[in-house]
Protein backbone atom coordinates (compact mmCIF):
# COMPACT_ATOMS: atom_id res chain seq x y z
CA UNK A 1 0.00 0.00 0.00
CA UNK A 2 1.96 2.87 -1.28
CA UNK A 3 1.94 5.92 1.44
CA UNK A 4 1.33 9.87 0.74
CA UNK A 5 5.44 10.00 0.36
CA UNK A 6 5.00 7.92 -2.82
CA UNK A 7 1.85 9.17 -3.91
CA UNK A 8 3.55 12.54 -3.97
CA UNK A 9 6.78 11.68 -5.73
CA UNK A 10 4.59 10.12 -8.25
CA UNK A 11 2.89 13.62 -9.51
CA UNK A 12 5.66 15.01 -9.51
CA UNK A 13 7.92 12.56 -11.37
CA UNK A 14 4.61 12.33 -13.66
CA UNK A 15 4.95 16.74 -14.08
CA UNK A 16 8.37 16.19 -14.58
CA UNK A 17 8.53 13.17 -17.10
CA UNK A 18 5.58 14.89 -19.10
CA UNK A 19 5.66 18.46 -18.75
CA UNK A 20 1.99 20.25 -19.36
CA UNK A 21 1.83 23.25 -21.46
CA UNK A 22 5.64 22.95 -22.29
CA UNK A 23 6.54 25.29 -25.57
CA UNK A 24 6.83 29.13 -26.20
CA UNK A 25 4.10 31.61 -27.23
CA UNK A 26 4.81 34.51 -30.06
CA UNK A 27 5.36 37.67 -28.58
CA UNK A 28 3.22 40.05 -29.22
CA UNK A 29 0.98 39.22 -28.08
CA UNK A 30 2.26 37.53 -24.97
CA UNK A 31 4.43 39.01 -22.27
CA UNK A 32 7.82 36.81 -21.81
CA UNK A 33 9.42 36.41 -18.33
CA UNK A 34 12.27 34.41 -16.92
CA UNK A 35 13.20 33.35 -13.86
CA UNK A 36 16.70 31.94 -12.58
CA UNK A 37 17.30 29.92 -9.27
CA UNK A 38 21.43 30.71 -8.80
CA UNK A 39 21.34 27.96 -5.59
CA UNK A 40 20.50 24.85 -8.30
CA UNK A 41 20.86 26.67 -11.93
CA UNK A 42 17.17 26.39 -12.33
CA UNK A 43 15.63 28.73 -15.52
CA UNK A 44 12.15 28.83 -15.87
CA UNK A 45 11.28 31.03 -19.18
CA UNK A 46 6.94 31.90 -19.09
CA UNK A 47 4.70 32.62 -22.04
CA UNK A 48 1.67 35.08 -20.79
CA UNK A 49 -0.93 35.68 -22.54
CA UNK A 50 -3.28 37.90 -20.62
CA UNK A 51 -6.08 39.26 -22.19
CA UNK A 52 -6.51 42.49 -20.47
CA UNK A 53 -10.14 43.24 -21.80
CA UNK A 54 -11.52 40.45 -19.03
CA UNK A 55 -8.15 39.63 -17.28
CA UNK A 56 -7.91 35.91 -18.16
CA UNK A 57 -4.98 34.54 -18.34
CA UNK A 58 -6.19 32.81 -22.25
CA UNK A 59 -2.58 30.86 -22.71
CA UNK A 60 0.69 30.08 -21.04
CA UNK A 61 3.84 27.96 -22.34
CA UNK A 62 6.56 27.01 -19.62
CA UNK A 63 10.38 26.99 -21.09
CA UNK A 64 13.78 26.44 -19.70
CA UNK A 65 15.27 23.82 -17.82
CA UNK A 66 16.39 22.52 -14.15
CA UNK A 67 16.03 20.27 -11.34
CA UNK A 68 13.00 17.77 -11.46
CA UNK A 69 10.96 20.01 -8.57
CA UNK A 70 11.75 23.09 -10.27
CA UNK A 71 10.12 21.88 -13.33
CA UNK A 72 7.11 19.81 -12.14
CA UNK A 73 6.05 22.95 -9.65
CA UNK A 74 6.58 25.15 -13.36
CA UNK A 75 4.23 22.70 -14.69
CA UNK A 76 1.64 21.86 -12.07
CA UNK A 77 1.65 25.51 -11.39
CA UNK A 78 0.47 25.80 -16.17
CA UNK A 79 -1.94 23.52 -15.53
CA UNK A 80 -3.31 25.47 -12.06
CA UNK A 81 -3.05 29.17 -13.53
CA UNK A 82 -4.50 28.82 -17.26
CA UNK A 83 -7.56 29.93 -18.04
CA UNK A 84 -8.27 30.94 -14.72
CA UNK A 85 -8.05 34.74 -13.93
CA UNK A 86 -5.42 36.90 -13.04
CA UNK A 87 -6.48 37.46 -10.07
CA UNK A 88 -7.41 33.65 -9.24
CA UNK A 89 -3.65 33.01 -10.40
CA UNK A 90 -2.38 35.54 -7.71
CA UNK A 91 -4.63 33.83 -4.39
CA UNK A 92 -2.98 30.62 -6.02
CA UNK A 93 0.58 31.88 -5.54
CA UNK A 94 -0.12 32.89 -2.22
CA UNK A 95 -1.54 29.92 -0.97
CA UNK A 96 1.59 28.44 -2.76
CA UNK A 97 3.77 30.49 -0.98
CA UNK A 98 2.17 30.25 2.15
CA UNK A 99 2.42 26.53 2.30
CA UNK A 100 6.16 27.02 1.48
CA UNK A 101 6.58 29.67 4.34
CA UNK A 102 4.59 28.63 6.79
CA UNK A 103 7.06 24.71 7.14
CA UNK A 104 9.72 27.31 6.20
CA UNK A 105 8.55 29.11 9.69
CA UNK A 106 8.11 25.67 11.45
CA UNK A 107 12.05 24.49 10.55
CA UNK A 108 13.78 27.61 11.63
CA UNK A 109 12.11 27.20 15.46
CA UNK A 110 9.01 29.18 15.14
CA UNK A 111 5.44 28.73 15.77
CA UNK A 112 3.95 30.01 12.45
CA UNK A 113 2.24 32.44 14.47
CA UNK A 114 4.32 35.40 12.94
CA UNK A 115 2.82 38.16 12.09
CA UNK A 116 4.37 38.51 8.65
CA UNK A 117 3.54 34.82 7.92
CA UNK A 118 0.89 35.28 4.67
CA UNK A 119 -2.59 33.48 5.24
CA UNK A 120 -3.60 30.92 2.54
CA UNK A 121 -7.05 31.60 1.22
CA UNK A 122 -8.54 28.50 2.57
CA UNK A 123 -11.69 29.16 -0.75
CA UNK A 124 -8.19 28.30 -2.62
CA UNK A 125 -7.84 24.70 -3.35
CA UNK A 126 -4.13 23.77 -4.22
CA UNK A 127 -4.92 20.01 -5.46
CA UNK A 128 -1.87 18.19 -6.77
CA UNK A 129 0.23 21.28 -5.73
CA UNK A 130 0.27 20.02 -2.55
CA UNK A 131 3.07 17.34 -3.18
CA UNK A 132 5.10 19.74 -3.19
CA UNK A 133 4.87 20.60 0.18
CA UNK A 134 7.68 17.35 0.65
CA UNK A 135 10.21 19.57 -0.69
CA UNK A 136 9.98 22.04 2.54
CA UNK A 137 11.86 19.69 4.32
CA UNK A 138 14.80 20.07 2.71
CA UNK A 139 14.90 24.36 2.30
CA UNK A 140 17.15 24.60 -0.50
CA UNK A 141 14.76 23.33 -2.65
CA UNK A 142 12.11 25.55 -1.46
CA UNK A 143 13.42 28.27 -4.01
CA UNK A 144 13.13 25.41 -6.84
CA UNK A 145 9.67 25.04 -6.08
CA UNK A 146 8.85 28.46 -5.81
CA UNK A 147 10.79 29.74 -8.84
CA UNK A 148 7.74 29.57 -11.64
CA UNK A 149 5.41 31.30 -8.93
CA UNK A 150 8.08 33.87 -8.78
CA UNK A 151 8.22 34.01 -12.68
CA UNK A 152 4.79 34.05 -12.70
CA UNK A 153 4.05 37.00 -10.40
CA UNK A 154 6.51 39.02 -12.52
CA UNK A 155 5.10 38.58 -15.60
CA UNK A 156 1.76 38.95 -14.52
CA UNK A 157 2.92 43.02 -13.14
CA UNK A 158 4.85 43.46 -15.99
CA UNK A 159 1.41 43.01 -17.89
CA UNK A 160 -0.25 44.88 -15.76
CA UNK A 161 1.88 48.31 -15.55
CA UNK A 162 2.18 47.91 -19.25
CA UNK A 163 -1.85 48.05 -19.46
CA UNK A 164 -2.22 50.70 -17.61
ZN1 LIG B 1 16.29 23.18 -8.40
Amino acid sequence: MPGLEDLYREIILDHYRNPRNRGELSTPPAHKAEGFNPLCGDEIVLYVDVDVEDGTIRDLKVGGQGCSISQSSASMMSAAVKGKSVDEARALTRAFKALMSIHETTLEGGDGSGTDTPVPDPEVKLGDLEALQGVVKFPVRIKCATLSWNTLTQALDEVSSAAS
